[in-house]
């Protein structure tokens, strides 16, 4: 029989500008704390995870609590690709904020009637997400529709495919250091650095 290679590794993506630039909206110190804290953190726990369960397909593990491992597997490996995601879908102010353009600003024109409509519900739905989660912009391709939602945790158990083209990262973590118990504050803040230029790069790539 064939060696088994087992399943890859994941890496840290670098992050997509200084660690400074989302200043004044996001302090230096949050964007330290969260990548190199808590993204990479998902990370390393992701691979120590992989290890984990390799040992198992290998048969080299013989007692182990296969729900367990597999429920932090997909915490650890959606926090990496979360991230990911929120960091691309943040540029410093000059190069993000205003308004969207292009397909993406065409079809929130269509479905809300203008950004501001638009804004105003992405907001209330991040305002109105219970403790640990993320408001997110997903693009349905069977009807086009780009649906505001709000994901719990890190869609435990499940790695997500509804593609993602806005995301907004509401953990504590996110905002405490700088906004403390004022979200709503974060989240009026971070529309200044919206990317839209990116949510337009991954709206293109879906309409393919
Ligand atoms: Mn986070």
């Amino acid at each position: 029989m064939e060696e088994i290679k087992g399943l890859r590794k994941y890496e840290l993506p670098p992050l997509p500008y200084k660690i400074d630039a989302l200043e004044p909206y996001i302090s230096k110190d949050i964007v330290d704390v969260h990548y190199n804290g808590h993204h990479k953190g998902y990370v390393n726990t992701a691979n120590t995870l992989i290890d984990r369960l390799n040992g198992i397909i290998k048969e080299e593990v013989k007692s182990y609590d296969i729900h367990g491992v597999l429920r932090n597997l997909t915490f650890n490996i959606n926090g990496d690709k979360l991230h990911t995601l929120y960091w691309k879908d943040m540029a410093p102010e000059g190069k993000g904020g205003d308004k969207p353009g292009g397909k993406l600003g065409d079809l929130i024109d269509q479905q809300y009637g203008g950004y501001e409509k638009f804004k105003k519900i992405f907001t209330e739905a991040a305002n109105s997400n219970p403790g640990t989660g993320w408001a997110v912009l997903t693009y349905d391709k069977e009807n086009s529709n780009l649906n505001v939602m709000t994901v719990e945790n890190h869609f435990m158990n499940h790695l997500a495919e509804m593609p993602i083209v806005l995301i907004l990262d509401e953990f504590e973590h996110a905002y405490y250091l700088q906004y403390k118990n004022k979200r709503a504050d974060y989240v009026g803040a971070w529309w200044n650095i919206v990317n839209w230029d990116e949510a337009n790069k991954k709206l293109d790539g879906l309409l393919e």
